[in-house]
Parts: structure tokens; C-alpha cells; sequence
């Protein structure tokens, strides 16, 4: 269910929509080979989309800013993310193409192989932004994540005055002609490490963090799973390590997406504050959601404690 709505600042998505077909058997296929999966599951994903329910799950005011195909999803997961609240006026659908797809195999000892088709994903252009101009411009927080083309967010984020929130993922070397128009830059261990060009952990985070701010960004956060997030401010020299609550971890997909749209959430309600606090609070939501199956359908409704001092 969705959090009662009292916030009427903007929070804009440009990005991502998918539908996961995901498939569990004993193992995984040699090639050529037919194997007799136990389970077939089917769910909203996508991490433009991921972001936007749960932006919208813990109260915000969302819309977005995508493409579906003509197929038989495209207009289903409209009426999905209709249903959870977010508006879609500039969800639209692209003729010919289908919606974008992962085809996910999942091993009984974990492993998995995904096949992703980002199909009417790669459609979402630059004359998309245009047409939705004043809402972006307007947004008092714009999120964008790499799986629609780069040129697209990059255009939004030029046009924006309020938050600008990228999620760079998934891991893209080359985006340093968008960092700049960055408030904010978030990413996760691997992805980190590919725009450094050093492995990224714990015990090298504060030099990490350094060096993505020196890229461009004013404020860079690295979430680390289970250790929660890391962060650091241009305009103070703050690099805070803020630690999650313990939990036993059933399913961590979607973690990194749920912490983004909260954190999109927190960035416009002013009770939460200073930013450790904010972060802190991001970290409780995503936690909450590898406590259950599922991507979307993990992230809770309803969502108000944000009480505890980190
Ligand atoms: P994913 O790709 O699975 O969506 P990610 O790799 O982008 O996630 P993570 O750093 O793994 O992002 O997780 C994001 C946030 O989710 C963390 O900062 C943390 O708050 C929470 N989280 C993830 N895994 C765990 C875990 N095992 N225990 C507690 N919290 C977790």
C-alpha cells in the first residue's frame, strides 16, 4: 500500500521499466541443453522503475519519465505504477517494440544467469525530455540510472534546478560529462571502483569517496550491502560511515534502488536532517526490503519511523 502523500514537492524519474521472467531450477543449463525448472515467477522491475515505487512507497510525489513497448506489459505496467500512485503522464508507449525484459535463470545454490532486452528502454530520447521540459526543469529532485541511453539523462540533467540524483548504474566507465551537473552520486562497491580505477571496500572508502567528488559531483555516496552507506560532502570535507541495522538477508535485489528512492524521498521531507540522519534513514528502508523475497514487491508502504539516531 502507499504512504499517505502530504509532500507536494516533485520527485522526477527519467529511466528505466522491465519485466523479470525468472525461472529456479536445480541448476543452471549447459548450452544446448532443456532442463525441468520448480518455479516461474513474473514482476515489475527495472531500475527506473524499482526507484520510483519506492520514492513513491515512502510518500513521495513521483512521476516518471519512460518507455514501454507495444506488447502486452507495456500498458500493464502503466497501470502498475498508475496504481502505485506515480503519475505517467510521460510514460509512453513505442510502436514495434517490446517492453524491456530480463530473463533471469536462478540455480538452487544461488548462481544465476540473466539475459536483459532492454527493448523500448533504448527508445526513451533526448525529444522525450523536451516534451516533458517544465517538469524536469520544475523537479525538486530529478533521479536518473544508466539502463536508458546516457545522452537522455544527461539532457535532463542539464535542463534541472533542483536535486540532481544519479544512480550510476549499472557500472559505466565513461560518464564524466554528466558528474558535474551531479548533486548527488550514487553507487554501489563494483560500480565505485570502476569510476576510481582501484578496487573499492571499507578500508579505502574515504579515498574513493575523495576521488568521485573530485570528479565532478557535490555530494558522493557509496552504499556497501549489509555495512550500509558511505558518504562525503564537498561543501564541508564530511565523509561519514553510517552503519545499517542488522538483519538476516532472505533477497538483496532491488536493495540499491529502494535506498535511491527513499533517499529521493527524505531529500524533500525537511524533518529529516542533518545528512547523516538522511542516509541513515535511506539505509533502514533498504534493509527492510532484503528481509523479504521479491524487488518491488519487498519495498514496504507505509513507511514512517525515520526515528532512530545514526
Ligand atoms: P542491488 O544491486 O542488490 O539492488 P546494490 O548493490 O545496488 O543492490 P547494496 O550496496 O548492496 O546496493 O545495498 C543498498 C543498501 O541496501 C545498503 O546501503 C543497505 O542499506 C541495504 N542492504 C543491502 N544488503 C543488505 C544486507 N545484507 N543487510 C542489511 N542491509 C542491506
Amino acid at each position: 500500500m502507499q504512504a499517505e502523500n502530504k509532500d507536494k514537492s516533485k520527485i522526477v524519474v527519467v529511466g528505466s521499466c522491465g519485466i523479470d521472467f525468472t525461472t529456479y531450477a536445480p541448476r543452471l543449463p549447459l548450452p544446448g541443453e532443456t532442463l525441468i525448472g520448480n518455479k516461474f515467477t513474473t514482476s515489475f522491475g527495472g531500475k527506473g522503475a524499482n526507484q520510483s515505487v519506492a520514492a513513491a512507497k515512502t510518500g513521495g510525489n513521483v512521476y516518471m519519465i519512460c518507455r514501454v513497448g507495444d506488447d502486452l506489459w507495456g500498458e500493464k505496467y502503466k497501470e502498475h505504477l498508475k496504481n502505485a500512485g506515480i503519475d505517467v503522464t510521460n510514460a509512453h508507449v513505442t510502436k514495434d517494440t517490446t517492453t524491456g525484459i530480463a530473463q533471469i535463470s536462478v540455480a538452487d545454490n544461488g548462481e544465476n544467469q540473466i539475459v536483459i532486452v532492454p527493448g523500448a528502454n533504448k527508445h526513451l530520447s533526448k525529444s522525450d525530455v523536451e516534451n516533458a521540459k517544465e517538469l524536469i526543469k520544475t523537479a525538486d529532485v530529478l533521479i536518473g540510472q544508466l539502463e536508458t541511453p546516457y545522452e537522455t539523462t544527461l539532457e535532463a540533467f542539464k535542463l534541472n534546478n533542483g536535486i540532481k540524483l544519479l544512480n550510476a548504474a549499472p557500472a559505466m566507465a565513461h560518464i564524466q560529462t554528466i558528474l558535474p551537473y551531479c548533486t548527488i552520486l550514487c553507487v554501489n562497491e563494483p560500480e565505485a571502483s570502476l569510476l576510481v580505477n582501484f578496487n573499492v571496500n571499507v578500508s579505502n572508502i574515504k579515498i574513493a569517496l575523495h576521488k568521485l567528488l573530485e570528479s565532478g559531483c557535490q555530494t558522493a555516496i557509496i552504499t556497501l550491502g549489509e555495512k550500509g552507506a558511505a558518504y562525503s560532502l564537498k561543501s564541508t570535507g564530511e565523509c561519514v560511515h553510517v552503519f545499517g541495522n542488522k538483519v538476516t538477508a532472505i533477497d538483496t535485489t532491488g536493495a540499491g534502488d529502494a535506498f535511491v528512492g527513499a533517499l529521493a524521498s527524505l531529500l524533500v521531507n525537511d524533518k529529516i536532517q542533518p545528512f547523516h540522519q538522511l542516509i541513515g534513514a535511506a539505509c533502514e528502508y533498504a534493509t527492510m526490503t532484503v528481509t523479504t523475497e521479491g524487488t518491488q514487491t519487498s519495498y514496504p508502504g507505509n513507511y514512517i519511523p525515520f526515528t532512530k539516531k545514526y
